[in-house]
């Protein structure tokens, strides 16, 4: 339970909301806040993710660390994010403010080398002059805190989101960076698994322990800043990606490049495991209006976008989009395609409000993680998908129990609301969970094994040999 709602006043969030992110350039600080708002709401949205801090900031800071967006002095007020809190509130849209702790410029990080994410070869990673972050450094443990503090004393923002609180495995270019080397993550990890060697990245042994321990880093920093947070505005929520916080961010987009690594059914996947491990945290599956981060002047196909937001919201998620920069509907015009989904989502606010799903057969996703994580660890999920696309087809309502949580639902007895249980592969099955199906098919449940499901310890060709499971089923 986070500091936000463990505050007893009633959560907004709890509540359908329909989310705009606009994703600022350094040249978009000079925005007009209440003709973005007019457009925001002309195109269904009533609740706006901006940027206010982080990489550059758009608000007058004047700590040596700190870098302000390039136009933001040319505003009248010199502050985007006064104007823009301002000029929702007198419309009634709510604002969540959006930081990106993961990078700074690299002159900065040149004086402070001690921040820095080290890479898999020992080296510090830097892209388009911006370097890495080790979520375990002192910016993370004591400059954010203080940064968080003091926006939050400043500004009735009603969310906070953070961008990539994560280890940054994997830079923008695609290029792979493994796990961090530094010496704060050495030591962690040694305290947590003495005498292992510490990995270098996916596939090297270890490296399911070291997720491990980089995961509770990253929960540790998420519950100390909702903390921060809340001291001074209690009932702020905060949204992001890895940790389970108070709102679920998920993200999907078009991808070229990706070949058959792309799923075209990520957002109702994404939803769907999220409705079922958390009913209690809503979920946002975000698109953005453009074919994916690289090709960011190419507008999303209209009937595409649309059948994202109709994927997340028939799953129980609520729909939601991103433009980089300013939310122009004549560039992108999928925008307005996908107005009367939201519209729909509007009209029928009560009933997603208390959506509950009622399929009565589960198709495991073996492994866990999700569709980017396989984009990214080339995981195969070829006879998972196929048994997903099976379903699809023949019109039979299901869930997918993603097994990145599945102590959480083992010990919810979750599978005891279906009566089929679909199992295509067993990888990354623990015991209590496999004990939760014994008990599922002791009570009269179906359980159908196929293929991989009887291949324990199995290989995949494209990673080399894996490790066999301690308990095999
Ligand atoms: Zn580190």
């Amino acid at each position: 339970m986070t500091a936000a709602s463990r505050f007893p006043g009633p959560h907004w969030w709890s509540s359908p909301f329909r989310l705009l992110q606009t994703n600022l350039r350094e040249t978009d600080a000079t925005l007009d806040a209440s003709r973005a708002v007019d457009d925001l709401l002309s195109l269904g949205y009533d609740t706006w993710l901006c940027n206010a801090g982080g990489i550059v900031y758009f608000y007058p800071v004047d700590e040596p660390y700190q870098r302000t967006a390039r136009t933001l002095a040319e505003r009248p007020s010199g502050d985007l994010v006064g104007d823009v809190v301002n000029a929702a509130h007198e419309r009634g849209v709510r604002v969540l403010s959006r930081f990106d702790f993961s990078r700074l410029p690299a002159d900065i990080v040149a004086a402070h080398p001690e921040w820095a994410f080290v890479d898999r070869d020992g080296e510090w990673y830097t892209e388009d002059g911006l370097t890495a972050i080790c979520p375990r450094s002192d910016y993370h443990e004591v400059r954010v805190p203080a940064i968080l503090d003091d926006f939050v004393r400043r500004y009735p923002v009603d969310g906070v989101f953070f961008n990539w609180l994560q280890y940054p495995e994997l830079a923008y270019s695609g290029a792979y960076k493994g796990v961090c080397r530094c010496e704060r993550c050495r030591a962690a990890f040694q305290l947590e698994h003495p005498g292992h060697a510490h990995p270098r990245g996916v596939g090297d042994k270890g490296y399911d322990l070291w997720l491990t321990v980089a995961l509770a880093r990253l929960t540790e920093l998420a519950e100390r800043y909702s903390e921060v947070v809340n001291a001074v505005r209690p009932g702020t929520p905060l949204m992001l990606a890895d940790v389970r916080m108070d709102i679920a961010f998920l993200e999907t987009n078009s991808a070229l490049g990706h070949g058959g690594a792309w799923w075209p059914h990520t957002p109702s996947e994404l939803a769907g495991v999220n409705r079922i491990s958390d009913p209690a945290v809503p979920a946002l599956v975000h698109s953005s209006v453009n074919v994916g981060l690289p090709y960011r002047q190419v507008a999303e196909e209209p009937a595409q976008f649309r059948r994202y937001m109709a994927q997340a919201l028939s799953r129980g998620a609520l729909p939601s989009s991103v433009a980089v920069g300013l939310a122009d509907a004549d560039r992108f015009p999928c925008l307005r395609s996908g107005a009367d989904v939201l519209d729909f989502l509007r009209g029928h606010h009560d009933l997603y409000a208390d959506f509950e799903p009622a399929s009565q057969v589960a198709l495991v996703r073996p492994r866990g993680g999700t569709a980017l994580s396989a984009m990214q660890s080339r995981d195969d999920f070829s006879e998972y998908r196929g048994l997903y696309t099976a379903l699809q087809e023949a019109h039979i309502a299901f869930d997918v129990i993603g097994l990145q949580h599945q102590e959480q639902l083992a010990h919810r007895d979750v599978l005891s609301r279906y009566r089929v249980v679909v199992v295509p592969g067993t990888e990354g099955m623990g015991a209590l969970f496999r004990r939760a199906l014994d008990e599922f098919v002791r009570a009269g449940g179906s359980l159908l094994l196929t293929g991989e499901a009887f291949e324990a310890g199995h290989r995949d060709p494209r990673r080399g040999a894996r490790r066999a499971p301690e308990d095999t089923p």
